[in-house]
């Protein structure tokens, strides 16, 4: 098989053409690496008529066979790492070893998830009666997925989904549309036809997913807008939705911890792929007397990073993903700049091709402006001051984002205390972005609607049911 040409969507578990076709791009260098089939309306349909056509069949299929599926799709992506890690770096922009982390990390992901149940629950149990609230699948799950990691992202959904007996329709961004196709063209013959199809498309084509009346449910990971405008969408039809939206996750640093030592941790936590994570750190309080050492370290470990084509040997930090969000940091910096806000490092703009921003760093900016109260999405980190626990800890939590946030300190008891404060779906103590398929994973406010991971994640992808059964002695 190749990894580098002939892209087809899988409807039905069949290749198919687009009904056009759309470039996609290197971010490293701006040069067009392929065309994505562009999925028309008529074949968005019919794949929702195969996801449908393939439901009766896969729902009634024992759930140890459906743990046998996912175990083999965790396989397959196993065994074909290296080659989708090389196309993820050309069209997603990160280093090779982050992109096998993607692909790895949805073969994990569908293993432990297919370690699941799906409880019964006994609610009446009595001479007259018995009653039991049971768990079952959906129908079809539109599965919407953003560009930061393609694989990992869409196997939050895919796994659950199918575990619980569901069939889906995932769709991939179109900026990084080339691996996910690749991981449906392994997966044919893998899964029984139609349990799994993979659409590509344009701007219109999320909107069919979430208006789609086949479609019963809708899972979504990408921005708080465009969460919006799939309630919004999915509202008409009364679908079930679960939304993984933005974050403005802030990372409170405590006067007691080792400097040298959490400095190149902290680093990590905001600028791992290039900062475009929606559990990045976008916002560090460091506790005013540790300030000016804490900001020495991590400007000295900044400039220790290298920056560059994910595909180049030594390469740490690839290239923002795509010219809109590009060019929407490059306005943040700008803004910061005309505000005169400091800049410890970075800032410069690069006339280079590819849509490289260094590591930027701006010292203590105001609280009110952009890059403190918007998510940045990219390498462009405000370190902020703090002196009164009360006061940061409203700071940290006067957004409208509450999707995770980390407090860095030797001691646990007051640790514990600052997290339980924070409003937020996660909170990490001395580490941050660790995610547990067997936790579950979600937003507070409007970093989203309900959560992934976890039996919680699972029950998602279901409707309950209660069975009363009126004994024949009663
Ligand atoms: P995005 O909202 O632009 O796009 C996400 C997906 O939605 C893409 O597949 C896109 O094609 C599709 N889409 C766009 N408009 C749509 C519409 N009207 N209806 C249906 N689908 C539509 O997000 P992005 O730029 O790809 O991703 C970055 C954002 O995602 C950031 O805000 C980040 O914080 C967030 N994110 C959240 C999580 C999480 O788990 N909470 C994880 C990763 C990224």
């Amino acid at each position: 098989m190749k990894f580098d040409s002939d892209f087809t969507m899988t409807i039905g578990g069949k290749a198919v053409a687009g009904a056009s076709s759309f470039e996609v791009l290197n971010p490293a260098n701006e040069k067009v690496i392929a065309r994505a089939p562009d999925c028309s309306r008529a074949q968005l349909d019919e794949a929702v008529a195969a996801a449908r056509a393939a439901f009766p069949a896969w729902s009634a299929t024992p759930i140890e066979k459906r743990r046998e599926a996912l175990l083999a799709i965790a396989g397959t992506l196993a065994a074909n790492a290296e080659p989708l890690k090389r196309l993820l770096t050309a069209e997603q922009g990160k280093p090779h070893d982050d992109a096998a982390g993607d692909i790895l990390g949805g073969a994990y992901w569908c293993q432990a998830i297919s370690s699941l149940d799906l409880p019964v629950t006994v609610v009446e149990d009595t001479a007259e009666r018995r009653g039991e609230t049971r768990h079952v699948p959906i129908g079809v799950v539109g599965a919407i997925a953003p560009w930061n990691f393609p694989i990992v992202l869409a196997m939050f959904k895919v796994a659950p989904a199918l575990l619980a007996g569901n069939t889906v329709v995932l769709k991939p961004s179109p900026f990084t549309p080339l691996t996910t196709l690749k991981v449906g063209e392994l997966l044919r013959g893998v899964l029984p036809d139609g349990v799994l199809n993979i659409v590509t498309g344009g701007d219109d084509l999320g909107p069919w997913i979430t208006s789609h009346p086949g479609i019963d449910k809708v899972s979504f990971t990408g921005s708080t807008q465009t969460g919006r405008k799939v309630m919004q969408s999915a509202a008409a039809t009364l679908k079930r939705i679960t939304l993984e939206l933005g974050g403005n996750d802030a990372a409170i640093v405590m006067p007691d911890v080792d400097v040298e030592k959490v400095a190149e941790q902290l680093f990590w936590a905001a600028f791992k792929n290039t900062g475009q994570i929606c559990i990045a750190t976008k916002r560090m309080y460091v506790h005013k007397d540790i300030y000016e050492p804490l900001k020495a370290a991590l400007v000295a470990y900044a400039k220790t990073v290298k920056v560059g084509d994910g595909a180049e040997q030594g390469a740490q930090l690839g290239p923002i993903q795509n010219r809109l969000q590009y060019q929407r940091v490059l306005e943040l910096i700008e803004d910061a700049r005309a505000k005169g806000y400091k800049f410890l490092i970075g800032g410069e703009k690069s006339e280079a091709p590819g849509y490289f921003v260094p590591v930027t760093i701006i010292d203590n900016p105001p609280e009110d402006s952009r890059i403190v109260q918007e998510e940045q999405f990219g390498p462009v980190l405000p370190l902020l001051k703090f002196d009164d626990l009360d006061d940061v800890i409203a700071r940290a939590n006067a957004t409208p984002y509450g999707l995770g946030g980390s407090v860095w300190t030797a001691d646990e008891d007051k640790a514990a205390e600052i997290a339980s404060r924070l409003a937020t779906g996660t909170v990490w103590i001395n580490e941050s972005q660790h995610l547990s398929p067997l936790a579950a994973f979600g937003g507070h406010k409007q970093s989203g609607l309900g959560v992934e991971g976890a039996l919680e994640g699972l029950l998602e992808y279901t409707n309950t049911q209660t069975i009363f059964l009126k004994k024949a002695a009663a």
